[in-house]
């Protein structure tokens, strides 16, 4: 596919901290420039297990770069897996964000230790900190000796586990020297380590969510064959069960019902998610009719651009999850203007404004979702100030540059 006015990645247009002047408060910026000359020179590491696909790769391809731009120098490492050591580690998200019916052979605990024992030793980890990211490389604290703090980052729904993976990941959990949650629900209660909160953000340059001009937009949209004549509703995500996407089409039957209007599910595939192929298929026979009408398209999104004119384009987002860490997609469509409909679960309501960015309903009430998308479907006005609002919200709390001073702030109190 050619897109004439695909705007090029060049290497001098890596992005530095200075970009963002005019974005954010320029108070922001000095603030964030003074703090970091403490942490001068200082060496740090994250470890995580994709490089590509979900929220974790999409932040940390983004704050690596402008931490070393801002002179604390920091490393990125991918936990080299195997596909059944990833069937393991998704099935451990599954469990510890509540899924209580699975269960754990010996041999699966043992394939996961292995794969971490033998990653520890493809890495040098003696970075001044280390940021370990999510349960597929937690094991790590054990393998590799360390005078410096290890802080293991929960990007998840950890309130209700299930416990035997609980009972498993927390010795590991208890050799860290702090632990990130992204919101003051996921402290865990009776855990012996100290924790902080740090909220997820969104970078505003990057192509997944910088402007794009009306001649880019139509470019997009007219090669990827994307429709415009009629309302449209987006979910973006990768095919996960906790992503709902059933219910997402369900609620999209009933709000047809009364707006004529076209759902898009947006989606790609995480090299360290197993299950999204599965559900992919199982979701391509589910909506086999609305498929050929027309009705509900089915849009790869590995480039960036167009899951950010997707995001914008669309009329309402919906974000129909039943578990949700924090839901970067969703601040993503808010920063972009558009109103979300989403369920009320996990990190979600700390990322929305209940009736001032969109709307929040319990994730089984799927006739609640279909109105409040026909109320905002047939509201231009109602889109429209929902849209700024939502806007100005990221702008406050959801950015990059709130993140990095968050890590920075927190480097400084561990020094
Ligand atoms: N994403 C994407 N293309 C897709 C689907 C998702 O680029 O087709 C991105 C999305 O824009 C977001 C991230 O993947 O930046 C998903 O993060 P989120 O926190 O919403 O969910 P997770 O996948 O981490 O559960």
């Amino acid at each position: 596919m050619t897109i004439s006015t695909k705007p090029q990645y060049k290497g001098d247009s890596l992005k530095k901290i200075a970009d963002y002047q005019g974005i954010v408060p320029d108070s922001v910026l000095d603030d964030i420039r003074s703090k970091a000359n403490a942490l001068q020179g200082a060496t740090v590491a994250h470890v995580n297990a994709t490089s590509y696909g979900g929220g974790v790769a999409e932040i940390l391809d983004n704050f690596v770069l402008l931490m070393n731009d801002l002179g604390v120098r920091s490393d990125w490492r991918v936990l080299h897996g195997i596909p059944d050591f990833f069937e393991v580690t998704k099935k451990f998200h599954n469990a510890l964000q509540g899924n209580m019916e699975l269960h754990f052979s010996e041999e699966e605990l043992q394939l996961y230790e292995f794969i971490n024992r033998k990653f520890s030793q493809f890495v040098f980890l003696d970075h001044d900190f280390v940021f370990i990211h999510d349960p597929q490389p937690c094991a790590l604290v054990r393998e590799i000796n360390h005078e410096h703090p290890w802080i293991w980052r929960c990007h998840i729904d950890i309130t209700t586990p299930n416990p035997q993976a609980w009972d498993f990941v927390a010795p590991y959990i208890l050799e860290y020297e702090h632990m990130i949650v992204s919101s003051d629900i996921y402290k865990v209660e009776g855990l012996n380590i100290e924790q902080s909160i740090i909220s997820p953000s969104i970078d505003p340059l990057s192509p997944k969510n910088m402007d794009v001009s009306p001649e880019v937009t139509k470019d997009y949209l007219e090669q990827y064959g994307i429709p415009t004549d009629k309302p449209l509703i987006t979910q973006v995500s990768r095919f996960d069960p906790w992503k709902d996407p059933e219910g997402v089409l369900r609620v999209f039957d009933h709000a047809k019902e009364q707006v004529d209007c076209r759902l898009a599910f947006v989606y790609n595939m995480a090299s360290d998610d197993p299950e999204g192929v599965k559900i992919y298929n199982q979701m391509k026979e589910t909506a086999k009719e609305h498929l050929d009408r027309g009705d509900v398209l089915f849009v790869r999104g590995d480039d960036p651009i167009l899951v950010n004119i997707m995001q914008r384009e669309s009329d309402v987002v919906i974000q129909k999850s039943t578990r949700e860490g924090f839901g970067l997609v969703i601040t993503e469509a808010l920063w972009k203007g558009t109103p979300v409909v989403a369920s009320n679960v996990g990190g979600i309501p700390t990322q929305m404004v209940e009736g001032a960015t969109g709307y929040m309903l319990d994730p089984m009430d799927l006739t609640g979702f279909a109105e409040k998308i026909v109320v905002l479907l047939e509201d231009d006005d109602l889109r429209d100030q929902l849209g700024k609002q939502a806007r100005e919200h990221v702008r406050s709390n959801f950015l990059i540059t709130r993140h990095l001073l968050d890590y920075i702030n927190l480097m400084l109190s561990l020094s």
